[in-house]
């Protein structure tokens, strides 16, 4: 297939807005409830899916099986989580679906497309911020944009403009050792949400941050989403964090790891920091952690 064809393709793939079902989402909806197929969270064609994907690793001799067949996906501007414990095979995933690794079993597929094992098909925001130390911030996301075909030029006046934006303006020309860690994670946010990828990949952005820092970027991010909606799966151990950011949960759990369940957050947007007093997010909250505490008892 030339290029062309292959763009042509996928932009009538993206045309399914008109509620036809697109490939894989038969495959998708066995694992998906009915609430979410009726349009309550949107309805609308599946821009990510895994679908049924395992994973086995070998660790000290003996096989490591980490993921079992799981399925979920993301729709055009929707924010996903997925929440689970530590250990459970999120990054593994997240390293499926960038095409680091090939999964055992399963398929990863782009609005439709069979993508298992091709690289540099998402937008990656790591637990890390994973800057270059001699590049500046501007530099920093100016280069990650020239990588995936922008034009140098254009590169570098998005940067400028962008860090304009949010605020940091002042910060384009230093380097990221002269940043705060909250500082670093809004470059490294940027530069995921500049890369031209439909969907952004969060894991555990804001896990080594401390506590208030994590809650002042959780605002900042929603405030970006909210303005942009891009499409983004985020990967995260916090239950409250999941909650507040996210339309859906797939809550992750046992070993090997399965999709325990998906659940829609009936919390209206914008979402407020404060949502965690109302009395959905309470019972939310307890649901998911009885639901975890039961794939630990399986463990036993
Ligand atoms: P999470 O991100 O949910 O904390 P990971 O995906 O990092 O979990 O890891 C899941 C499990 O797979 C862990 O037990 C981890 O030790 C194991 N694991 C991850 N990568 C490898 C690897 N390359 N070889 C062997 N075991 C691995
Ligand atoms: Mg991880």
């Amino acid at each position: 297939m030339t290029e062309r064809e292959d763009r042509t393709e996928h932009a009538l793939r993206m045309g399914h807005a008109d509620g036809t079902e697109p490939p894989g989402a038969a495959n998708l909806a066995e694992q998906t409830d009915a609430a979410a197929r009726t349009g309550e969270t949107g309805g609308g064609a599946w821009l990510l899916e895994t679908v049924a994907v395992s994973k086995r690793y070998v660790r000290d001799g003996r096989p490591l099986h980490v993921l079992d067949r799981v399925t979920l996906g993301v729709r055009e501007g929707e924010f996903v989580s997925i929440v689970g414990p530590s250990g459970s095979g999120k990054s593994t995933l997240f390293r499926l679906i960038g095409g680091v690794e090939r999964p055992d079993e399963g398929r990863i597929r782009i609005a439709g497309r069979d993508v298992t094992g091709r690289r540099g098909l998402i937008s990656y925001m790591p637990q890390q911020p994973s800057l270059f130390p001699w590049l500046t911030v501007r530099q920093n996301i100016a280069s990650a944009l020239a990588i995936a075909g922008i034009d140098r030029k254009k590169a570098a006046a998005l940067a400028t403009e962008w860090l304009e934006r949010i605020g940091m303006g002042d910060t384009a020309g230093a380097y990221p050792d002269e940043l705060s860690g909250g500082m670093k994670q809004r470059v490294s946010f940027l530069r995921a949400l500049l890369v031209p990828r439909d969907v952004m990949c969060l894991d555990e952005p804001f896990a080594a941050l401390d506590a208030l820092t994590r809650t002042r970027m959780q605002a900042w991010l929603l405030k970006q989403w909210e303005a942009h909606r891009r499409a983004v799966l985020l990967v995260t151990h916090s239950i409250e964090e999941a909650i507040l950011l996210s339309d859906r949960i797939y809550v992750l759990g046992g070993a090997p790891a399965t999709v325990l369940r998906e659940i829609p957050v009936p919390l209206p947007r914008p979402r407020r920091p404060d949502m965690w007093n109302e009395p959905a997010f309470g019972r939310l909250r307890e649901d998911i952690l009885t639901l975890l505490g039961r794939s630990g008892e399986r463990d036993d």
